[in-house]
């Protein structure tokens, strides 16, 4: 059936960019339709009756005509707005980390549901306060899932042996997950993982995310799978998130202190505007 040339939808704003005099261009995630770009005509007038409405961390409904190169939108509304979750500038910059990794790995125009309604579970997460690394990590592992690359953390990745307790283990996101220590394979110069460290993945793997907030963690559990799971993002994704260098200077203890407001990121620079 051909998609009608006027339609509303729900969507959640991925990324913008200011266009022309007075225009924006918007990457958006809808349940239906999955990414799409979109034009907001004359939106930074005063008098636009789109004005603050468009704005990514809500939920929207978006009246949409089709174009031939941007679907236009013709109008705008709140569903919901997850407010609190601005209200903290990790919350804030890891959202927009959730959004670009959403935005990396679709394709425009190819049905989204799961990884729409991911993004949504996950900004309402970041909204009720939950740890925004907790939710990163927990978002990283079902996206991957979502894109059927759900990592091997209870057999081995290479040789297939159940993964024990007393064994040693490295991570090797080129191989899908995790490696004992039976099997040399390209990981042998690889640093272990703890056993803290493979218990965690299971964990963002398996538990509800009640049961993952409820956690009591050793750091170096959570920095070892932190850096885990951007690596095999990375690896699944075939790029760095550019997000991450602006949410990793917020949260650097010696770093500069960061702006209170959080810079919006666009398709030609990255947030912050630093390379
Ligand atoms: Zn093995």
């Amino acid at each position: 059936m051909p998609i009608p040339r006027r339609y509303t939808t729900e969507a959640i704003v991925l990324s913008r960019f200011d266009f022309g005099e007075a225009d924006r261009i918007l990457t958006l995630i809808t349940p239906g339709s999955g990414k799409l770009k979109a034009i907001a005509k004359g939106i930074r007038r005063p008098t636009s009756r789109l004005g603050g409405s468009l704005e990514p961390f809500a939920e929207l409904q978006v009246a949409l005509a089709r174009g031939r190169t941007f679907e236009v939108v013709t109008q705008v509304s709140v569903g919901h707005a997850w407010l609190n979750l601005r209200d903290s500038l990790e919350s804030a910059a890891t959202a927009w980390y959730l959004a670009e990794l959403a935005d990396r790995s679709l394709e425009e125009r190819h049905a989204a549901e799961p990884i729409y309604i991911l993004l949504r579970h996950a900004y309402g997460l970041l909204d009720a306060g939950m740890a925004p690394g907790r939710v990163a990590r927990w978002y990283e592992m079902h996206l991957a899932d979502e894109l059927g690359m759900r990592p091997e953390v209870d057999r081995c990745a290479e040789c297939d042996r159940m993964l024990d307790a007393e064994g040693r283990f490295r991570w090797v996101p080129q191989l899908g997950g995790v490696l004992c220590d039976r099997c040399p394979g390209p990981g042998h110069d690889r640093a272990g993982l703890s056993l803290d460290g493979l218990k965690l993945l299971k964990a963002y793997q398996r538990l509800d995310i009640e049961a993952i907030a409820a956690l009591r963690l050793p750091d170096a559990a959570e920095r070892e799978v932190e850096t885990a799971m951007r690596e095999f993002i990375r690896h699944a994704l075939e790029r760095e998130a550019r997000s991450l260098a602006f949410l990793d200077e917020i949260r650097s203890p010696d770093g500069r202190p960061g702006s209170t407001t959080v810079p919006p990121p666009s398709d030609e620079a990255p947030i912050g505007g630093r390379a």
